[in-house]
């Protein structure tokens, strides 16, 4: 039996150990100082910018396809499993195409984009403002100009904490043993042994030793790569959120997709559990000084929810309920994510730096894992 060992427990190490559980003759460890979805996965909005992203080939198209694939059938096995819902709203994105920033210039790119999404066996839609209008009568198309709209029906925003907290418990009903509050202090490679590849994790519970580590620590990951030698650098990008209570849904309460202008995003909160009363609203993008320090910035966020309310004026009546903000983890001068086996170890795997698509990506993510595994 094949002993794994996960550190870091996140959307990416939550759904990795799910998917590893699925598999018989494992035995699966998950690691992690806090409890589950508390650090970038737990401030994150949940949007799934799969067909509408602008990837059309090479793995960054694969691996967004193989995940909006697989959250169509994981959502219900981990509802049937578990019993409960996960918001997971199937209305769509709507990606507002507003004038300055947008022109007609622009609308090329779009119907290529239409026309290769077609090809792939996918839809896209691009609306004129009339149609907008008719579809989604909460946004002003009076007070600003706007270009059209597309919609993308087959992409999807849901809840990453709730996706997070069902996955772990699929996960432990299928056998998978979590320990949380246990921090991974560094691993140790245990060469003098028989077994030259054999490793031991450090933790603050003793040490645990397995056949397979992977590192989806997330920002945490740096530090452990750096103690094997072999240190990818990730560094945090600052994100904010807004909840607010409205108390009805904005526009038609039968079509609430998820809505995107100038990277601003207003999303029905308790996605696809509706009637909408709440929304949130974000989320900024936030980069680190040269010091490295990074701390939410009240203007920022405060100009986010002002694009908000330009964009839906009925917004400007509605509460604040709360405010938060999570680090996202980004590798420092290469690509997101880095999923990879650590060079010079054969038993290590490195699922980490997802930046902003960490959500978008985990099922894909879990898949790669398990084909380096298997
Ligand atoms: C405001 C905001 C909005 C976002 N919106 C979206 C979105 O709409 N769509 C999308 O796809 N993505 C979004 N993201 C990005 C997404 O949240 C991340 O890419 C994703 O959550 C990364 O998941 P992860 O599991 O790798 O990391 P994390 O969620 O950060 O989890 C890492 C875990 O590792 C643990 N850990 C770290 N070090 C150690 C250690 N030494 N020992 C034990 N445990 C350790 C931590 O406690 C943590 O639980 C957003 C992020 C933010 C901040």
């Amino acid at each position: 039996m094949s002993n794994i060992v996960i550190i870091g427990c996140g959307i990416i190490g939550a759904i990795t150990a799910y998917e590893l559980s699925l598999i018989e003759g494992l035995k699966i460890t998950v690691v992690d100082k806090q409890p589950p979805a508390q650090a970038s996965t737990g401030a994150a909005l949940g949007v799934l910018m799969g067909i509408i992203s602008h990837k059309v080939k090479g793995k960054p198209w694969r691996m967004r396809q193989t995940s909006v694939q697989r959250y169509e059938t994981l959502i219900p096995e981990l509802e049937a499993i578990t019993n409960r819902r996960i918001p997971f709203n199937r209305q769509g994105i709507l990606m507002l195409l507003p004038s300055p920033q947008v022109t007609t210039d622009d609308l090329p790119f779009w119907e290529k984009l239409k026309q290769t999404r077609h090809n792939q066996g996918w839809q896209l839609e691009i609306l004129d403002v009339a149609s907008l209008e008719k579809i989604c009568p909460q946004v002003d198309v009076k007070s600003k100009e706007y270009i059209g709209a597309i919609y993308s029906p087959q992409d999807r925003q849901l809840d990453p904490t709730g996706l997070t907290l069902a996955l772990v418990e699929a996960a432990k009903h299928n056998g998978v043993d979590f320990k949380f509050g246990v921090s991974a202090l560094g691993m140790k490679s245990l060469s003098d042994r028989e077994n030259s590849s054999a490793i031991e994790l450090e933790t603050t519970n003793g040490a645990i030793a397995g056949d397979w580590f992977i590192i989806t620590a997330g920002l945490g990951s740096s530090a452990l790569t750096e103690q094997l030698n072999q240190k990818v650098d990730i560094r945090p990008v600052l994100g904010q959120g807004i909840q607010l209570h409205l108390g009805h849904p904005l526009g038609n309460s039968e079509f609430q997709p998820a809505i995107t202008c100038n990277d601003v995003y207003v999303l029905p909160t308790n996605a696809g559990i509706f009637p909408a009363t709440d929304y949130w609203v974000g989320a900024t993008v936030e980069f680190p000084q040269d010091s490295g320090e990074v701390s939410p910035d009240k203007q920022i966020l405060e100009e986010t929810l002002k694009n908000a309310i330009a964009t839906f004026p009925e917004l400007s009546s509605a509460r604040v309920i709360r405010t938060w903000w999570g680090l996202r983890p980004r590798p420092e001068n290469r690509a997101a994510p880095v999923i990879e086996k650590l060079p010079g170890y054969d038993n290590v795997i490195l699922a980490s730096a997802h930046y902003r698509n960490g959500v978008l990506l985990a099922p894909a993510t879990a898949q790669m894992v398990k084909e380096m595994v298997v």
